[in-house]
């Protein structure tokens, strides 16, 4: 039998290796997160309307995740939370689209939202970002989106990718169903266009 010092890790005799992680109850989106959460610090959105100009500054290795969670879940729409002190995300949750119709709607299970909003309290954070992508479309506000936001306090950010070459961010406050763009501050260039 193979094992390490902390048993972490075992070769089964069938080959297959037994580790301690909890596969039974393992859910979408903690799968979601090894792949694209991100953990930060540093101010990466202002959101506090207080201040004079609100916009979004995305941590660079965060703009990686984003782009690269969007463009695998294509032709879904994808979305995912940003949480951190106001003004700022300190750990950006990407979440299971659970809508029936993913292609060009979200959703975020209530299991989901709970965890978020636990994680949240337990950190003294607020939801401060809320992104989601347009698969096809230009990263705009739909209906849908506007009726539907509930953060007042968040940055809605969007990422379009209709050309895949070049996704698209482009970031909105969405208060009492009226709509206003934000700066993106210091627009990230793609990197494999930044060659
Ligand atoms: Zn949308």
């Amino acid at each position: 039998m193979v094992s390490d010092e902390t048993g972490a890790a075992e070769l089964q005799p069938d080959g297959s290796v037994k580790t301690d992680i909890d596969w039974v109850n393992v859910t979408t989106s903690d799968s979601l997160t090894a792949l694209y959460g991100w953990q930060g610090t540093g101010v990466v959105a202002t959101t506090d309307p207080a201040e004079g100009a609100p916009g979004l500054a995305l941590n660079p290795k965060l703009w990686e995740r984003l782009q690269a969670f969007g463009l695998t879940e294509k032709p879904y729409e994808c979305v995912g939370v940003g949480l951190g002190p106001v003004g700022e995300v300190h750990e950006f949750h990407p979440v299971e689209n659970v809508h029936e119709e993913p292609v060009t709607r979200y959703d975020i299970s209530a299991k989901d939202q709970l965890r978020l909003f636990r994680r949240a309290e337990e950190q003294g954070w607020e939801i401060t970002l809320m992104f989601h992508t347009h698969p096809a479309t230009e990263p705009e506000p739909s209906v849908t989106d506007v009726a539907n936001a509930g953060w007042p306090g968040a940055v809605y950010a969007i990422l379009g990718l209709a050309d895949p070459v070049r996704p698209k961010l482009r970031a909105w406050r969405i208060v009492d169903e009226t709509v206003s763009e934000l700066p993106v501050a210091g627009a990230p260039v793609p990197p494999h266009v930044a060659g």
